[in-house]
């Protein structure tokens, strides 16, 4: 595996240089975990089409689908990473622990190792020592060929842990968030049965259960998982760049709803502490919208909405873009 295409990156000016990147291989318990996640959950998700016709699908399946989707999909990207990674905005201690509570709904790692993996990323994006850039293996069709499928998930099964202590000593330090990582293994274990058991429940049956299970554990794992990769894939090669950033990120329309507006990804990296992601006129972004209606309720502070000064001086073209929610 060669990294020698990548850039290196220029002395860190602010890690303690004494604390080495990562920690040592994952241990076998976590890749074999891994494994299981990736493949059972995608499997599922090619089955699903013949199975609607099959079986069927009813309103309870869809509703639970719904709600655990937008359980993780808000908690990886208004908890772990707008919150608990870039720090865009203050929480009261209620909410900072529901929301590490439900980015471990999504099943992609406790909060404290997606920080440090998500901190790391940031802090050398597309140069070496980025845990997932899709650049490593060069420009050439085949290399970007291998550097999408390392970075969309190859990267989690030969990775090195990045090292929490140099990468996220506040979280370590963090008695709270230390407790929802060690509850981590049974978040994982409640994010998939629950939805059976109340499909079981609201229906009165096994069949019930079994299709919640199917929809609403696996399918949706599935998708919030590949959604959430896209935005270390193809968010890195694919898309526009109308912002200054010192890396390869863009931003992919398609993705806007489902990512709930992590896909405008170039200004996140122009600009990585902003509470707004989607800040050009039309660009959805559902996230900064929840965190506008835990301000209105009182529930969070400190908010780092886009200042338009700001973001005008990370335009590439500024006479050509229009700036659409740059207030809130
Ligand atoms: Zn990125
Ligand atoms: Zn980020």
């Amino acid at each position: 595996m060669s990294t020698a295409v990548l850039e290196t990156p220029p002395a860190d000016p602010t890690g303690p240089v004494s604390k080495p990147l990562t920690t040592g291989r994952q241990p076998a318990g976590i890749l074999i975990a891994l494994w299981l996640f990736v493949t059972i959950p995608f499997a599922a998700m090619i089955a699903a089409v013949p199975a609607m016709w099959g079986w069927g699908l009813n309103w309870v399946d869809v509703v639970l689908f719904v709600i655990f989707y937008s359980i993780g999909g808000f908690g990886i990207g208004v908890g772990f990473h707008r919150y608990l990674t870039h720090g865009s905005f203050k929480a009261k201690r209620w909410l900072r622990v529901a929301l590490a509570v439900a980015g471990s709904v999504a099943i992609e790692g406790s909060p404290t190792q997606w920080v440090a993996d998500h901190r790391r990323h940031h802090q050398f994006s597309d140069m070496e020592g980025d845990p997932h850039s899709p650049w490593r293996y060069g420009e050439t069709l085949w290399g970007l060929t291998k550097g999408l499928w390392y970075s969309h998930m190859g990267w989690l099964f030969y990775r090195e842990m990045s090292n929490q202590e140099r990468f996220a000593p506040d979280l370590v330090a963090d008695k709270d968030i230390s407790r929802v990582d060690k509850l981590f293994p049974w978040l994982v274990v409640t994010s998939v049965a629950l939805p059976a058991v109340i499909g079981g429940l609201a229906t009165w049956s096994w069949q019930g259960a079994l299709s919640a299970l199917f929809w609403a554990s696996l399918v949706r794992i599935a998708l919030l998982h590949h959604t959430t990769w896209s935005i270390n894939s193809v968010c890195h090669v694919y898309g526009e760049r109308p912002f200054d950033s010192r890396d390869k990120a863009t931003n992919f329309w398609p993705l806007a709803i489902l990512s709930f507006g992590e896909n405008w990804h170039n200004l996140h990296h122009a600009d990585p502490t902003c509470a707004r992601h989607g800040v050009l006129r039309g660009q959805i972004d559902m996230n900064a919208r929840l965190i506008w209606i835990f301000e209105k309720f009182g529930w969070v502070s400190n908010v780092r909405w886009p200042k338009l000064d700001r973001l005008q001086g990370k335009m590439v073209e500024p006479e050509r873009t229009t700036l659409g929610n740059a207030t809130r």
